[in-house]
């Protein structure tokens, strides 16, 4: 059968890479001669120019040419192998010397020439370079060279894969392939963008000619990744826009108003705002799609709960999803007792219900005779169907992989109004572009009288006196939380397990009560848990970060974390969340004997401030940006070039321009689109007919 060689073709056929290299390969996910070619160098060395040896600079990396005179191997009293190549330019003589390195003593054959590249150094009046990287021609230098004499990528590497390796590869894969490679974007739109073609980029972007060439083949490559995202994202949101309208929702707030008047606080100026700003949407006349953000502990639940309020009075159904089965149970459990003296029916879906009740639960669903319903994944799984859903809101929103609507587009959430919840603060600019059409409320401020939560970072050494706080805090009839990064012991490392916490503070403070929560329990045994530490039966949970969102007990006041360098800081902030959610005092301790630069950097930072917005700000910059809003947060393959945040201006045009084209095409059916969508076909897998993204 006739091999035809495509840009899909395995590596495996690509001259110098066997079923062994292969396998290195794969490694790194380079399977296909198209994964090469974006396989992008992390960095490059300028390696020009190539000098005589009467030019070299001593002390400084140089690029040296000259032509193999001899090749030896000496061997010092100590046992060492040198290996001494002898070069020469005609005028000047220098050495190469490699220290038991004896078997490339055949691959320097006399006359050769070759090119040395790395410190150029001075033995006596000897010009020598030691363990130069080098590239031998058989005949005369050629004009046009690999790892030397150039500007010379250097690529992120794995066990068993040499530079020089990988660079040889990517090379002859681009001299064999990179004509094959088609240009999506049109020429009128390149000129215009001022882009560059696409296989010059790829082969800039590998081995440029010049240094800016590096960044212009960058430009246009990160370009294409947007611009093939943002039109996947635009024609999700063309396919929605058109469906039909049916969810607009009547004028009855007086049941919101009489929820509200059962609260025991007043709403803040931010919570009033996001409320009616929520029945506006819904009483718009246009499906909701909006995001209501706020730090940890601003208030998020009962703007969901007054939202769903009024969907129930105007005849809807109300669906809550919570990331997990805890605060999913906690949500149910607060909700049922405010909304059920309004004559709304409540119910609670989870996986691990037992089967009578979960049928029981479908069985309402379906008839309409629940109006609110509080559950986890569960609600847009096979098997649901709503009567009449008519919002949706999903807490935590960050914690799903899920953001655009086309992922929900099952089990009736696609016409439903989305409302969607989260504490991490996304720039506005940023989820604009990302996920287009999305309205924002912001919760600016936390409620009256919450004081900023105290953060101590301590060591071993304070650990008795960490316990004495903590036992104080019980004494006065607070709750507290331990964190561990761990259930059980495992491994030699040195890490905090949840049922070590127990036993040692058991023993140290006998007289208290403990219980311990974790993600591997039953259901019920966490519902029974979480109940006993709500009803004050256990004074101190000890737990995993099966606690890290939403939950909500104002009378734990403190929180130890062991082993605070295991948690990242985005983590740590929505942990302390937990507490300082009264108006007393409180306290979160950080028991590390972190080292590393990283982790003494983060936990220092998480110290300082409280916001946020502080904290999300640091842990870009300690992180990037693709981690934070990156393929989580739009539901896409992960991107293998941009960044969300240091590319956003790319971002931005790249938006502007898949909105123009998918406004006028919004199927890519015409022509000249066909390139375009032939690329988002094999990019994101999807067929553009039904544009089905989940
Ligand atoms: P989050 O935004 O983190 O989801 P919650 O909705 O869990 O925050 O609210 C945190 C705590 O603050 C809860 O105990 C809630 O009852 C309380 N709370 C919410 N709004 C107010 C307010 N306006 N005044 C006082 N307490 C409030
Ligand atoms: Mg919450």
């Amino acid at each position: 059968m006739e091999q035809t060689i495509s840009l899909k073709t395995p590596l495996q056929y690509l001259k110098g890479v066997g079923p062994e290299r292969s396998k290195v390969l794969a490694r790194l996910n380079l399977v296909t001669i198209l994964d090469l070619l974006y396989f992008f160098p992390r960095r490059y060395e300028n390696r020009l120019p190539v000098k005589l040896i009467g030019e070299l600079v001593f002390e400084d990396k140089e690029c040296v040419r000259g032509v193999v005179s001899s090749c030896g191997v000496m061997r010092l009293r100590t046992g060492q192998v040198i290996l001494k190549v002898v070069i020469s330019d005609g005028k000047s003589q220098m050495h190469g010397l490699w220290f038991n390195q004896a078997y490339l003593k055949k691959t320097f054959t006399p006359k050769s020439s070759v090119i040395f590249y790395g410190k150029a150094e001075k033995s006596g009046k000897q010009a020598q370079m030691v363990h130069p990287e080098y590239e031998i021609f058989p005949g005369d230098v050629p004009a046009q060279t690999v790892h030397t004499g150039r500007i010379a990528p250097i690529y992120p590497l794995t066990e068993d894969l040499a530079q020089k390796g990988i660079r040889q590869l990517v090379y002859r894969a681009l001299e064999i392939f990179s004509s094959l490679l088609r240009d999506p974007l049109a020429l009128s739109m390149k000129n215009r963008l001022d882009l560059p073609d696409r296989a010059w980029a790829i082969r800039q972007i590998h081995f440029p000619d010049e240094e800016r060439n590096a960044l212009s083949a960058y430009r246009r490559l990160v370009f294409d990744e947007f611009f093939m995202m943002q039109i996947v994202l635009e024609m999700k949101k063309a396919e929605y826009q058109k469906e039909n309208r049916l969810m607009t929702h009547g004028d009855k707030k007086a049941q919101v108003e009489q929820f509200l008047t059962t609260l025991d606080f007043e709403l803040t100026a931010g919570q009033e705002k996001a409320v009616w700003e929520i029945i506006a949407d819904l009483q718009s006349g246009h499906v909701m799609n909006r995001l209501v953000q706020g730090d940890v502990g601003s208030g998020k639940t009962v703007v969901a709960a007054a939202a769903l309020v009024f969907t129930a009075a105007n005849g809807f159904q109300g669906a809550l999803m919570a990331p997990t089965e805890v605060l999913a149970q906690q949500h149910y459990l607060k909700l049922s007792q405010f909304l059920e003296p309004l004559g709304i029916a409540c119910g609670y879906l989870a996986q691990n219900l037992p089967a009578a009740e979960k049928e029981k639960i479908l069985t309402r669903l379906a008839d309409g005779s629940v109006d609110v319903v509080v559950g986890t994944h569960s609600l847009i799984q096979e098997g649901v169907r709503f009567k009449k859903l008519g919002l949706a809101v999903i807490d935590e929103q960050h914690k799903f992989g899920v953001f655009q609507r086309g992922a929900l587009a099952k089990k009736g959430f696609e016409s439903a109004h989305l409302l969607l919840m989260t504490a991490t603060p996304i720039p506005r600019t940023l989820a604009l572009t990302l996920y287009g059409d999305l309205d924002i409320s912001i919760i600016g401020e936390l409620p009256q009288g919450r004081q900023p939560v105290r953060t101590l970072w301590v060591t071993e050494n304070r650990r008795q006196a960490m316990y004495a706080l903590l036992d104080s805090f019980l004494a006065k009839g607070s709750q507290g939380y331990v964190l561990c990064p761990l259930i059980e012991f495992k491994g030699k490392e040195d890490v905090k397990s949840i049922f070590k916490a127990y036993e040692d503070l058991s023993q140290v403070l006998s007289h208290r009560k403990f219980g311990i929560l974790h993600g591997k329990m039953k259901s019920d045994e966490k519902k029974k848990v979480m109940q006993e530490f709500k009803e004050k039966k256990i004074d101190v949970l000890i737990s995993t970060v099966v606690i890290e969102v939403g939950i909500d007990v104002p009378n734990a006041n403190i929180m130890i974390i062991e082993n605070a360098e295991k948690f990242g800081l985005a983590q740590l902030h929505q942990l302390r969340g937990r507490v300082g959610r009264g108006a007393e005092e409180s306290y979160c301790i950080l028991f590390s004997e972190a080292r590393g630069e990283d982790s003494i950097e983060r936990l220092e930072a998480f110290t300082k401030t409280s916001s946020g917005f502080e904290i999300a700000e640091k842990d870009l910059s300690l992180r990037g940006g693709g981690d934070i809003v990156g393929e989580k947060q739009h539901g896409l393959p992960p991107l293998r070039i941009g960044d969300i945040v240091r590319d956003i201006a790319i971002l931005e045009l790249a938006k502007k321009e898949a909105r123009k084209i998918v406004s006028v095409d919004p199927k890519l059916l015409a022509p000249q689109n066909r390139l375009v969508r032939r690329a988002v076909e094999s990019r994101y897998g999807i067929s553009s007919k039904t544009a089905a993204l989940s």
